[in-house]
């Protein structure tokens, strides 16, 4: 496949074009507006002489049962052969809360700027700097990851007006995907793989790698970096059902609080929960809520207590994880009986009363384990009543009455309705959402030519551009590529429904369809600063000039090999 110098001239001024436009489609993650991102996206190739003359290589693949009625969009080039790139960005952003004043022109870079510059000595020196030196670009959305959307846009735009002079100028099909929700469930990304499997079949693709175009962080500012993977992010859950009682009668009662306080500590930042690969290592998990079941005050303890966690991986399966909380729990638990047993030999002791140990023993379940329990008591009367609630529940979460931590806690008190045995115990799982750790370092069989891409690519911009590439196994920031391979998928599919109340239900992660489409990943983007925050800024000279180069690059890279093959 040649390569093609002059394909990318004049696209700074189109990827400009693009993004405006893109941010302007004010579409904050789990809204509505999402939409509009995803009908400029599709309106953008729509409009276009090449989509014109094949209708089908641009559309929407609709979320299922989304309250929203968002989809993944999609827009395809196809040359000759079936090997194909796929692209992914997403297009919802965080809100806008932190702008304060300034949220009226958080989706316009220009004026924006304008009022960060009258701001200027409010900013940190690193902010200043990049204000003067106007080499970023300022605005919600520019960095992550609109830019970095309309870089594969403009690329993909391209491809299409080689193609539409030369099919065989291109060696293989390329798909853009524009998903949403990244930044809350990646439901846009989970269905979009059901899109691709569907490709698979329907054209006979043969997926050689995806690209991600997310804005990569530096820690040395001279370094660019490639992502050659992505962490892996779970959520366990743990509920406490205590044993209520007066606070003038407290060695009669079982407080929660303290068991949880107790596992709260062992596992808040614990570095045996994070896992290590070569000289990366994730960063510890931290507690993101806890709250107990009391509704208003009173006199009593409260009966249970709920929280969750977010633990990111870079080798490890919810069963190795889930192994790790209950031992944690157990522990936990034996912890908190003795310190009360201690206390409450005290308070014998002092009262000359005769010495007696309290009645509570460690009890810990997963949540099959209780849902068994309510089963085995009350057989089709609560399986019926189970069914009736978790659709309430989907209702309430589709119209937003409450949220997806509430839905799963309100199960565990709905399950609790059938269970008899009231004594202490914990119930621990999953929340959604579940992001798998993916690197390519852990596939095998990669050709060549992926195997060293990163090491290639970094020659490149060494020779272009003088700029030096490092390559990450993971891209930390969390991101779609969690989904573009799985493995022990059956071993995670028996852990989710398992530990997850909600999976399969409320949210599912097609697992089969992962695998049919499995290939390895890349993420090649622009510098970007202060992700979510209101001073969020990308590199103007990876924007429009270094990133789609470097892209561009890459596509000849991967399809070049399969030429030499054939
Ligand atoms: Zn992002």
């Amino acid at each position: 496949m040649a390569d093609h110098k002059l394909l990318l001239d004049g696209i700074a001024q189109e990827i400009q074009d693009i993004l405006y436009g893109y941010v302007k489609a004010e579409s904050i993650t789990y809204s509505p507006a999402e939409k509009a991102a995803e009908q400029y996206f599709l309106r953008y190739f729509r409009d276009q002489p090449y989509w014109q003359a094949n209708p089908d290589y641009v559309g929407a693949y609709p979320i299922p049962d989304d309250p929203f009625g968002r989809a993944a969009a999609f827009a395809m080039v196809r040359g000759t052969g079936e090997d194909t790139i796929v692209f992914v960005h997403h297009n919802d952003v965080v809100t806008v809360e932190d702008f304060k004043l300034l949220k009226p022109l958080a989706f316009s870079p220009d004026e924006l700027k304008q009022e960060l510059l009258r701001l200027r000595d409010t900013f940190p020196p690193a902010v200043q700097a990049d204000l003067d030196d106007d080499t970023y670009l300022f605005g919600r959305g520019v960095c992550d990851m609109k830019g970095g959307g309309s870089i594969q846009m403009a690329v993909l735009s391209r491809y299409a007006q080689l193609v539409r002079q030369d099919p065989a100028a291109l060696p293989g099909t390329l798909i853009v995907l524009a998903v949403p929700d990244e930044e809350n469930l990646s439901a846009g990304m989970r269905a979009a793989v059901l899109l691709l499997a569907e490709f698979q079949k329907k054209y006979g693709l043969r997926y050689q790698l995806m690209i991600n175009s997310e804005p990569h962080q530096r820690k040395d500012p001279e370094k660019g970096v490639f992502s050659l993977g992505s962490v892996g992010k779970l959520m366990p859950f743990v509920y406490i059902r205590g044993s209520l009682a007066h606070v003038g009668k407290v060695f009669e009662g079982f407080n929660p609080l303290t068991l949880m306080s107790e596992i709260v500590r062992r596992t808040e930042l614990n570095l045996n929960l994070s896992d290590v690969v070569g000289t990366e290592a994730a960063p510890p998990p931290t507690w993101l809520y806890l709250r107990d079941r009391k509704i208003k005050y009173d006199v009593s303890m409260p009966l249970a207590v709920t929280g969750c966690f977010s633990i990111l991986t870079l080798n490890q399966t919810p069963a190795s994880i889930l192994h790790k909380v209950r031992a944690i729990c157990e522990e936990s638990f034996d912890t908190i009986i003795q310190q009360m047993n201690a206390s409450y030999t005290r308070f014998l002791k002092t009262t000359g009363q005769p010495l007696k140990p309290l009645p509570w023993k460690t009890n810990v379940v997963d949540f099959a384990a209780l849902y068994q329990e309510a089963k085995e008591t009350y057989g089709q009367v609560f399986l019926q009543e189970y069914e009736a609630e978790l659709k309430r529940l989907q209702q309430e979460l589709n119209q937003s009455r409450i949220t997806l931590l509430e839905c799963n806690f309100s199960l565990v008190d709905f399950v609790y309705n059938y269970i008899d045995d009231l004594s202490p115990r914990i119930v621990f799982g999953l929340i959604p959402p579940y992001y798998p750790n993916v690197a390519n370092l852990f596939l095998n069989d990669l050709p060549a030519s992926v195997r060293s891409l990163s090491q290639t690519l970094n020659q490149f911009t060494q020779a272009e551009f003088g700029q030096e590439y490092t390559s990450e196994y993971f891209y930390t920031g969390i991101s779609d590529l969690s989904y573009t391979s799985i493995s022990n998928g059956q071993e995670i599919i028996r852990s989710l429904e398992r530990s997850m109340p909600l999976f399969g239900q409320i949210y599912d992660i097609p697992v089969s369809a992962i695998e049919q489409i499995s290939m390895p990943c890349i993420n090649i983007g622009p510098w970007g600063k202060d992700f979510h925050k209101l001073t969020e800024r990308v590199l103007k000279q990876d924007l429009y000039e270094r990133t789609p180069r470097i892209i561009q690059h890459a596509i000849h890279l991967v399809f070049d090999r399969n030429g030499e093959e054939r």
